[in-house]
């Protein structure tokens, strides 16, 4: 259940709405979308009639949706996140890139000199690396956000990277433009929480083990803690088939965009895991209305401390982003 309410409530008048709740049930309240909302858990509402009493309660909206801020219930048209002078899910095309690890100034320059040619969107770059065995690189860590400061600084451009504590939201602040919470922590409600309060701009990735629900349950957290600047990224499924242990359909963007506002961003680096394929996918999902890519790419592809398999070149990437230009033009969008 959703009240739609007049004004932002005080602790007098938020005690009156509880007291027609259940126990232990609570509203959540928070600004969406312009208006003040509380939000409590359907099942355990007395009647709808004992809230249209109450004078700051303006609308009764008796939804069971297990996200009902990220999907279409209460909000129809899609969302576009502001990151500076850039709109994510607007009418352009976003594109986002660089190398999966930062690993020295001079790579990270080389990457850069490629994304300024290409007016490419969004700088990223992997500071913090959660890796799946711990005996691999584990990213440069706070002296990898240095050298990213750097590229901010000289390029002016915005800047996406992992987060993967809360404790790091201080230190990211100033240099990254766009929070990345990686596969691995799309479940990490604890981040989840911290980010929201943050209100920075969020990319939320979906874990290729996770379903369409469950990652958009996560997005809700993002949502009902305060923070509307959520973006989504798809990176491919987990199949059962162990000669195609990650994939993508395309065909997953229409089921994505009937189920949420939120802008989406496809990751085919790592919905591919192989270099040879991330481009036909990138067009495909640009063909298949996803609002932007982002993609990995390395001066020295076979020197790549991580994900070497699936970064392009600088010049597979250059040659992308012509092709990019033609499909998003031909679906309707702007390029540049
Ligand atoms: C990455 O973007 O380099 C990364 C680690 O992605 P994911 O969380 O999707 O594995
Ligand atoms: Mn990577």
């Amino acid at each position: 259940m959703i009240l739609v309410l007049k004004e932002e409530l005080n602790d007098d008048q938020k005690t009156q709405l509880e007291k027609h709740l259940e126990d232990f049930s609570f509203f959540t309240y928070l600004k969406f979308d312009d208006r003040y909302l509380a939000i409590a858990p359907d099942k355990n509402i007395k009647t709808k009639i004992d809230f249209l009493r109450l004078p700051f309660v303006k609308e009764v909206i008796e939804t069971d949706h297990p996200y009902p801020l990220a999907s279409h219930t209460l909000k129809k048209e899609a969302s576009v996140v502001q990151v500076g002078d850039l709109q994510i899910g607007g009418p352009k095309l976003t594109v986002m890139a660089g190398p999966c690890s930062i690993e020295t100034q001079a790579q990270l320059e080389a990457v850069a000199k490629t994304i300024m040619k290409t007016k490419t969107d969004v700088f990223r770059a992997g500071a913090f690396k959660p890796r799946s065995s711990p005996y691999t690189f584990q990213g440069l860590g706070k002296d990898g956000l240095t050298l990213l400061k750097n590229i901010k600084q000289k390029y002016k451009i915005p800047i996406i990277s992992e987060i993967i504590a809360p404790e790091q939201i201080e230190e990211f602040d100033d240099i990254i433009d766009i929070l990345q919470i990686g596969a691995r922590n799309m479940q990490n409600y604890h981040l989840l929480k911290a980010l929201a309060k943050s209100g920075k701009p969020v990319l939320l990735k979906r874990n290729p083990a996770n379903t369409i629900d469950e990652w958009l349950m996560s997005a809700e957290y993002l949502l009902a803690g305060g923070n509307e600047n959520v973006i989504l990224c798809e990176r491919g499924s987990k199949t059962f088939d162990p000669k195609l242990p990650i994939a993508f359909n395309t065909n997953i963007i229409k089921t994505i965009k009937e189920n949420t506002h939120l802008p989406l961003i496809v990751d085919p680096s790592h919905a591919t895991g192989d270099s040879s394929l991330v481009e036909q996918i990138a067009l495909s999902a640009v063909i298949a209305g996803a609002d932007g890519v982002l993609i990995e790419v390395h001066p020295r592809p076979e020197l790549a401390v991580t994900d070497a398999r699936q970064v392009l070149s600088c010049e597979s990437f250059v040659s992308l982003t012509d092709k990019l230009q033609i499909v998003s033009e031909l679906s309707g969008r702007r390029f540049r």
